[in-house]
């Protein structure tokens, strides 16, 4: 008698959005077919892909009997159980989701834009129509963060988090230090390599960065919370100059999201920080994403990857896919989302009490930086250094100062002061530095 032939059954899913993810994951399905079904004991098969234009040259072989440009050919579809939505932005992603929910179907999402602004509504529903909603891939790309944050460290709390969670900043700080090029010259470099969008605003403003901590803080803290409440600053003044000097006096800089636990209140905020170089997360170069933890009793862990690109973003969808598939396939319904606490008060900006790096750009005559001291003194700023260099009489030279821990009130109004004096000659710059991270 032959081996008798195991039955696998299957689960169908619809997409949206055929672009660098999705592609990515019709190719893993593909690929790793086998493996996916042996550790799910099911296939996991494509039934429909939406997509902007189906007539569109495409870099993988796809049959044509699967794509439509009617998104309700996905939704509609009652063999279709799960969809994936891998188009991007808010609207109509988010009517779509919806849509997708209030058909009883579950959700996969890579789209942390959607997420972030709407995640309230969009979480709720799904909760409401007992359907699961899988976000893996909206944070950190490959990095498998928010299984960590909620089943790794599920019996333990969060109290700090410190994040490079945006690969295009990381890259142009990262060759900015290397190779001492400005910020527009890494940028179009970038650009080229295809490590930055043609449209790099919400990279180097922060946005996305912000949009990433805000479901960083769902898992880490429980709490639901604004991205405007968010303090959020890019990377777009920062300067040679500045990398140059943070190097010298033993930094790095880095594009961080922050988040700490503080009682009832909390820091929540995205901007570029010094690091000690010798910090783990000082190392993190190039494109790398990866989140600095620390847990109560865990104590410190760091979690480093691919933040991006199709592949490595495709193995967070997946993964998704098939926890919800399993769920499905078991007939245990959906694990509910994570219950949030009331949200906690996030601490004004201006309350922040850190180190800075401060740095003027002055004219170089005497008594500059006598007046410069004189203002920082005023509002209780203590000076730990001082460099100015390379002084060139009645020409603009940089002024660097390094503060004690001061908050970010003092500081803003000192440099507020500061560059009213006629021989400041641009905006004065403070970076704030962070040291308590192993
Ligand atoms: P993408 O390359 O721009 O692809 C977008 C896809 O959506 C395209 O296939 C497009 O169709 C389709 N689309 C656009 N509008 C549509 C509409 N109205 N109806 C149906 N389909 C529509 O985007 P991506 O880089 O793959 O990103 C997808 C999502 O993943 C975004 O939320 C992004 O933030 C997130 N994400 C991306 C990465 C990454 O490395 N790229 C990493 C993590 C998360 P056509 O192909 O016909 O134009």
């Amino acid at each position: 008698m032959g081996a008798s032939k195991i039955q696998v059954g299957k689960i169908q899913i619809g997409m949206i959005g055929l672009g660098t993810v999705g592609s990515g994951v019709v190719q893993l399905l593909e690929k790793n077919r086998d493996l996916i079904r042996r550790r799910l004991g099911a296939d996991i098969q494509i039934k429909k892909i939406a997509v902007a234009q189906t007539q569109k040259k495409r870099s993988l072989k796809i049959a044509s009997s699967l794509l439509t440009d009617k998104v309700e050919e996905v939704l509609n579809d009652p063999e279709i159980s799960m969809v994936v939505e891998l188009m991007g932005g808010i609207d109509p992603a988010k009517r779509y989701l919806l849509q997708a929910i209030e058909k009883g179907k579950h959700i996969v999402t890579a789209n942390k834009a959607v997420l972030a602004h709407h995640g309230a509504e969009l979480f709720s529903a799904a909760e409401k129509k007992k359907v699961g909603l899988g976000f893996e891939a909206s944070v950190c790309g490959g990095i498998p963060i928010l299984r960590a944050l909620r089943e790794g460290l599920v019996a333990d709390q969060v109290t700090s988090l410190y994040g490079i969670v945006n690969g295009t900043s990381n890259y142009i700080l990262t060759e900015m230090t290397s190779e001492g090029s400005s910020f527009e010259e890494v940028l179009k470099k970038a650009q080229e390599k295809g490590y930055a969008e043609a449209d790099p605003r919400f990279d180097v403003n922060g946005i996305d960065s912000v949009h990433k901590l805000v479901l960083l803080l769902r898992l880490a803290f429980g709490v639901q919370v604004d991205v405007e409440s968010i303090y959020t600053e890019g990377i777009g003044r920062v300067g040679p100059l500045d990398v140059k000097f943070a190097e010298e006096l033993g930094y790095r800089i880095k594009l961080l999201a922050i988040a700490k636990l503080e009682g009832d209140s909390m820091e929540a905020r995205v901007h570029p920080t010094m690091l000690p170089k010798e910090t783990l997360l000082a190392t993190v170069d190039g494109v790398f994403n990866a989140v600095y933890l620390l847990g109560e009793y865990s104590g410190p862990g760091l979690y480093f990857g691919s933040g991006a690109g199709g592949m490595p973003t495709a193995t967070a969808v997946v993964s998704d896919v098939v926890d919800i598939a399993k769920n499905i396939l078991s007939g245990i319904g959906v694990r509910g989302s994570e219950r949030m606490v009331p949200s906690k008060k996030i601490k004004p900006i201006e309350e922040v009490q850190c180190s800075h790096y401060l740095r003027f750009m002055a004219v170089d005559q005497p008594g500059v930086l006598a007046k410069i001291a004189g203002f920082l003194g005023e509002e209780g700023i203590g000076i730990a250094s001082v460099i100015q260099k390379g002084r060139k009489l009645q020409q603009s030279v940089p002024v660097v100062i390094m503060t004690y821990e001061a908050k970010g009130r003092a500081v803003e109004r000192a440099l507020a002061k500061v560059d009213q004096l006629p021989v400041v000659t641009e905006k004065s710059l403070a970076i704030r530095i962070e040291t308590d991270l192993g």
